[in-house]
């Protein structure tokens, strides 16, 4: 079985490993990946600190170079990465390949940024003195990902840092280090100079916890849970550094009177169950006003039925298994949860066996929920769908606001004073009319409010604001 090393400094470091399993078929080991130290850590933030000296300094042409190099590999390896993807993390081939295209086409939009970058002239209100406003990058950044998006997630985080002349010490999810270790060697083999990039693989207890600690790290960008989250925002408050966090959602997709019910049931099921309900942007409420509720309800079952649960790799599955037993045995608690709390699961909600051995997971329906519920109040981070009745618009907006989360959330409606009052009112990051909750462009801004994110948003030229410190110069003539 192939080893998988950490890559510190240009170089392989060899560790502990740690078998990386195939979530659709347990028999199947992708690779043994390197479970990194503290020491490792420390070696890295070194090596990176080192790296910036020369990396903040380098031509803009170096790392246009190595943003493009890095895009055209990624897109000419799509295929087998999508499918790498699609087998360690569960997603199915289509949606693996689909998120590979994804990352490649951001570091295209990044290498096209590096050229970009612009700074202010802007005079003085004193006679004589000129003020510039310009931006220069941070210094050392962490990025610690979710395993989710294995590799859309680093990318956007990893692009932008380079982009804006930041070194790096990366650590992925210890469940999908296989897309992660691609995607450093490629970028690494792209002329990349050695120390700016480093992976170090392994645990969140130990590798992630070493680079809260590093005092030598200046910046910490992170997307995961909300738990994971706050001991993030605590240690860089302690060492007065600064982040960025993207957490979890509880997102509403409302569904008016007036909706097209085969558009609504599309964007429904889509939102609630693709790449298994484990999307941070996923429709885990459903809202639905009383004049459609009937009809809905009918079209969502007929369509949950319909949906193939199988091998991620298989062609004809919708819905891939979930990630692991820890996330599997989640899932059937919160169906235990929510029928305790008097839901009734219409649909779904048990485990299921399939050729290969693998977590499969029925897709699950709950009707007659109520907002209070614990199943529409906490991230379940499966296919789990709660389906509440509403009397009207007005409520719905309010149950739809009336959540701790806040990153994204949607409408169906064919009505204009409708859709825009939602826009205006709805307390999400971003607002879908006629879409799922999930599935977004690269190059705008995500992200979300409450607890759902803290600090500046991702992607597009907004990453500008995480990945840079602005400096305001006078100079008088
Ligand atoms: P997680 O918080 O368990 O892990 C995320 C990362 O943090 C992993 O790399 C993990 O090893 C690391 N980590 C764990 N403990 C740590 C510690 N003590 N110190 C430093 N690092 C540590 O989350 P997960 O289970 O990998 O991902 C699922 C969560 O991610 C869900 O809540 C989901 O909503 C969220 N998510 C959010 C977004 C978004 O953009 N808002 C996107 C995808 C996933």
């Amino acid at each position: 079985m192939r080893m998988y090393a950490n890559f510190i400094n240009g170089e392989s470091i060899e560790n502990e490993s740690v078998s990386n399993i195939n979530p659709s078929d347990t028999n199947d080991v992708i690779g043994n990946y390197a479970r990194g130290n503290e020491q490792n850590v420390k070696d890295a933030v070194e090596c990176a600190k080192h790296a910036f000296l020369l990396w903040s300094k380098s031509g803009l042409l170096d790392r246009h170079t190595v943003l493009k190099k890095t895009s055209e590999e990624i897109i000419n390896r799509k295929e087998e990465l999508g499918k790498l993807l699609a087998r360690e993390e569960g997603k199915t081939l289509a949606e693996g390949v689909g998120e590979v295209t994804r990352a490649a086409q951001i570091f295209d939009f990044f290498a096209g940024e590096v050229l970009r970058l612009m700074g202010e002239s802007i005079p003085s209100i004193r006679p004589n003195i000129h003020v510039e406003i310009t931006r220069e990058p941070l210094g050392v950044v962490g990025i610690i990902t979710p395993w989710n998006f294995p590799i859309a997630i680093p990318a956007w985080k990893i692009a932008p840092a380079l982009c804006y002349g930041n070194t790096i010490v990366f650590k992925p999810a210890e469940l999908t280090p296989g897309c992660a270790w691609e995607l450093v060697d490629i970028i690494n083999r792209s002329g990349l100079p050695k120390g700016v990039l480093n992976l170090v693989m392994g645990k969140g207890s130990v590798v992630g916890q070493a680079i809260l600690e590093n005092e030598n790290i200046n910046a910490i960008t992170f997307t995961g849970s909300i738990e994971t989250g706050k001991l993030i925002a605590n240690a860089c408050a302690k060492h007065m550094r600064k982040y960025q966090l993207e957490m979890g959602g509880k997102n509403p997709l409302v569904i008016l009177d007036d909706a097209d019910l085969d558009k609504a049931v599309d964007c429904a099921i889509n939102g609630a169950f693709f790449s298994t309900g484990q999307r941070c942007t996923a429709s885990s409420r459903l809202i639905v006003t009383e004049g459609i509720y009937d009809k809905f309800i009918e079209a969502m079952l007929e369509g949950t039925k319909k949906l193939v649960i199988d091998n991620a790799l298989k062609e004809g599955t919708h819905i891939g298994p979930v990630i692991n037993d820890t996330q599997l045995q989640q899932d059937l608690e919160y169906i235990k949860v929510g029928r305790e709390e008097g839901a009734k699961l219409l649909f779904g909600g048990e485990r299921l066996n399939r050729e290969s051995p693998g977590y499969y997971f029925q897709p699950a329906l709950f009707t007659e929920c109520n907002n209070n519920m614990r199943i529409c109040r906490e991230e379940i981070f499966g296919p789990v769908a709660s389906v509440i009745k509403v009397k009207n618009y007005e409520e719905a907006l309010h149950v739809a606001n009336d959540t701790t989360f806040g990153l994204s959330s949607g409408i169906c409606t064919s009505s204009l004073k409708y859709s825009t009052d939602f826009k205006k009112n709805s307390i999400a990051g971003m607002v879908m009319v006629n879409l799922p909750t999930a599935g977004v462009d690269f190059h705008v801004p995500f992200g979300g409010r409450k607890n759902s994110s803290l600090g500046s948003r991702e992607q597009g030229k907004y990453a500008s604001e995480f990945y840079t410190n602005i400096k305001t110069s006078y100079i008088s003539h």
